[in-house]
């Protein structure tokens, strides 16, 4: 019942971990919980192995079952803002299915979650910067399935390929994509929803086709500088990742397999990106999936931190 939540902006990595409340069905079938919270002012959590034995684990924070969605987004909003001064910023949250990804970046009509946040703080951000710059914001919600690319933003279904090209030099896009601009907060729930919604499209079971595709939101932000007429581009993205749970070898036949050794392959590809950026290889390996693909133009800056928290996100399950 936990996952991380890992936001990467301006050349630092930062790894949250949050707990969820044990469910209702969990609770009547006599679950205990395996998290100790005892270190938790130093980020530190523990995990109760078999036995007696302890393990902690250091993240730059961990959020408890009381932690609400404003506490967890007040950690990300100061590195959430630097998409507005030109620089491209990372969120993405890595789980088992059911461990709480999509509440915590989509959230629910009562409780909305990162995503929308961070819309609503780029938003009030710009509102008291507009003597000195205005800002051109765009949306687009893609999926990516089996690597392949779906646009959830499409209002007709195609069956056009989607592809990634490379535009100029650390600029990355994908050709055909819904960019749909955002003038204010008002319409931005709806356009989440919509997104989120057409995930399902053409899946018998929602909750299964989600938790096995990455689910990514991209805000572009254009901004120009009032004073000295300077132009930037830059990219916000807030990813949902597939699930992280191994699937048991003998359960896997067919389509199941091969999702999810998509799944596997392209995770593994992001913790392989983010160790050699970590450990500045020479070869970073972006191409290994379209996840990493897609996100090359926002990781690609210099990533310097400690990789222990990553490590045992990306490493361990
Ligand atoms: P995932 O996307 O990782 O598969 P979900 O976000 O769908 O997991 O969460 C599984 C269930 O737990 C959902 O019913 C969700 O509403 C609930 N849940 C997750 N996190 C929290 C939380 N912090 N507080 C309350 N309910 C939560
Ligand atoms: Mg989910």
């Amino acid at each position: 019942n936990k996952m991380v939540y890992v936001v990467q902006a301006l050349g630092n990595i930062r790894v949250f971990c949050r707990c969820r409340p044990l469910s209702k069905g969990e609770v009547s079938a006599g679950c205990a919980t395996v998290v100790d919270f005892s270190a938790i002012k130093d980020g530190e959590l523990g995990l109760l192995a078999s036995g007696s034995s302890k393990k902690f684990f250091k993240f730059d924070r961990v959020y408890t079952p009381k932690d609400d969605q404003g506490e967890v987004f007040a950690d990300a909003s100061p590195m959430v803002i630097s998409v507005l001064d030109g620089y491209n910023v990372c969120i993405f949250a890595y789980g088992q299915t059911g461990s709480g990804k999509t509440f915590t970046m989509e959230g629910t009509e009562k409780n909305r979650g990162v995503n929308y946040r961070t819309l609503e703080q780029l938003f009030r951000t710009a509102e008291e910067r507009k003597e000195t710059y205005t800002y051109n914001i765009f949306v687009s919600v893609l999926e990516v399935y089996n690597e392949q690319i779906r646009d959830l933003l499409a209002t007709s279904p195609t069956s056009k390929k989607l592809e990634i090209r490379q535009a100029s030099e650390g600029v990355h896009h994908v050709p055909g994509i819904t960019e749909a601009k955002v003038e204010n907060i008002k319409g931005v729930w709806d356009v989440l929803q919509a997104g989120s919604n057409a995930r399902a499209v053409g899946s018998n079971n929602v909750n299964e086709h989600s938790s096995r595709s990455h689910c990514m939101l991209c805000i572009m932000v254009k901004a120009k500088n009032l004073i000295n007429g300077e132009c930037t581009k830059s990219k916000l993205w807030l990813v949902d990742l597939a699930g992280s749970e191994r699937l048991a070898k003998t359960e896997a036949q067919g389509e199941r397999l091969k999702e999810a050794q998509n799944i596997n392959r392209s995770l593994s590809a992001l913790g392989d990106v983010i160790s050699s950026l970590a450990t500045k290889s020479s070869h970073i390996p972006y191409r290994n999936s379209k996840l990493t693909h897609l996100l090359q133009d926002s990781l690609e800056q210099d990533v310097s931190e400690t990789l222990s928290s990553l490590n045992f996100a990306t490493r361990v399950r």
